[in-house]
């Protein structure tokens, strides 16, 4: 399976027991990628959670 990462358009390799809402991160740019779906396969830029803990 493969996909194209939103954000820079790198060619992804799903692994092959990627499960929907999975987070994955592009090898390429990093982003943390959330797999919305997966057939077809929809891929979107995961929400940037900002760890504020403070620690
Ligand atoms: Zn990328």
């Amino acid at each position: 399976m493969t996909n194209l990462c939103p954000e820079c358009e790198a060619e992804l390799r799903l692994p092959t027991n990627a499960m929907e809402n999975e987070l994955i991160a592009c090898p390429d740019c990093g982003s943390e990628l959330e797999i919305l779906s997966l057939n077809p396969i929809e891929i979107a830029l995961a929400p940037q959670v900002e760890e504020d803990w403070g620690e």
